[in-house]
């Protein structure tokens, strides 16, 4: 029995697969993923947006391979990319093999789409002979036209159903090395897909919901619907789909995580909306903490509070606080480990933070480095 109950998240057992070097499924943390936006056949602008969407955290980095040029240009990126590379393949079952054979670490493309038995074949071979897995991506907007025909309109069963359809053509192949999507952009629709194929299947789930919209609004969607199945217990993989740059797309996939304790990745900033008894400017104080602090990927908790109603309490579950001192006043109280440790002034604050955070981190490495 867990000390904190009401926290605990049973996730669904499903098979783990890999992609490339990261495990998918089973027990394995939960990867964030994210998508390139540069054209494919730029390898070296396609590096460089990769390079940065890792930097920000990312497990996994999928690109689209719409050309013989883009999946050319694979083998370069495959090569000295530092995360796993998914080529994103539709309409054209041989951008699949070129893919495959050039390093992608995994497939997403749709077999029954493919068409005929010996294209799919192939394409299977390919996978399996290159140590490809793949993803069955099912899609609110892209359903085929017999399951528009028998159910009316994109509902869960249909989506299920087509991602079951897809499934058994990679199990008549014998290929069990895939994960499945069922994204919509309606959150409900996809919350309720997910759940009838968490029911219906042991493979596992990337989660998205895709054509979320813009950096706010879309992270907002993006929160209930994924944070809605993570809490169930339901997601191996997520992608956050946003209008804004693929590093965005990062930070909110493990923003999500880390409200759910699934995943813990760089400062969790634990800050108050701030009101006339701030002792400090809270919110360009965090604005600014929160920007100094983002090269740190180390796990560590930080409360920054405008004063003492809430700051002490909630310097208590963090390792480093701040509490201010109360209005007019131009100090307040540092804690480490949740205990007050000095007065501060509100000037130095922000350094002072930084400078504790990145010596926690590197304590927090060190102690894990000789653990090991
Ligand atoms: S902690 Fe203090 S400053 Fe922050 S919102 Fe609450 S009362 Fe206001």
């Amino acid at each position: 029995m867990s000390v904190r109950p009401w926290r605990d998240i049973e996730r669904r057992k499903s098979r783990q697969i890999m992609v490339g070097n990261v495990p998918v499924g089973g027990d394995a943390p939960i990867a964030v993923q994210s998508m390139t936006n540069t054209d494919t056949a730029d390898a070296k602008a396609t590096l460089e947006q990769i390079e940065r969407i890792a930097e920000a955290g990312a497990d996994i980095v999928r690109v689209s391979c719409p050309t013989e040029d883009s999946t050319a240009a694979m083998k370069e990126i495959t090569k000295f990319s530092p995360v796993p590379i998914v080529a994103d393949i539709h309409f054209h079952y041989k951008r699949g093999i070129e893919a495959a054979m050039n390093g992608a670490a995994c497939l997403r493309i749709n077999p029954g789409n493919i068409g005929k038995a010996d294209r799919v074949k192939e394409v299977v071979q390919a996978a399996k002979d290159h140590g490809c897995s793949m993803r069955i991506g099912v899609n609110g907007g892209s359903l085929e036209k017999h399951l528009l025909e028998q159910y009316g309109e994109p509902c869960p069963e249909a989506m299920v159903e087509s991602a079951l359809f897809h499934a058994n053509i990679l199990e008549e192949h014998d290929f069990q090395e895939y994960k499945i999507s069922v994204k919509a952009s309606d959150v409900f629709l996809t919350v309720a897909a997910y759940h009838g194929l968490a029911e219906a299947t042991e493979a596992p789930l990337h989660l998205g919901i895709t054509e979320a919209g813009g950096l706010m609004s879309g992270t907002i969607k993006s929160s209930i619907g994924l944070g809605n199945l993570l809490w169930a217990g339901i997601g191996d993989t997520i992608r956050v789909s946003l209008s804004a740059e693929p590093e965005e797309e990062i930070k909110v996939g493990f923003d999500i995580l880390k409200s759910l304790g699934l995943r813990h990745r760089g400062v969790n900033v634990i800050s108050c909306p701030s009101c006339a008894r701030q002792g400090f400017d809270v919110i360009r104080t965090v604005e600014k903490l929160e920007k100094r602090l983002a090269h740190i990927s180390t796990p560590m908790s930080l409360s920054v509070i405008g004063c003492v109603v809430n700051g002490p309490g909630e310097a208590r579950e963090t390792d480093i606080g701040f509490t201010g001192g109360g209005t007019g006043k131009d100090a307040g109280m540092l804690y480490l480990g949740g205990v007050p440790a000095e007065k501060l002034k509100n000037d130095d604050m922000i350094d002072k933070l930084v400078q504790l955070c990145e010596a926690k981190a590197a304590e927090i490495e060190a102690a894990a480095a000789a653990a090991e």
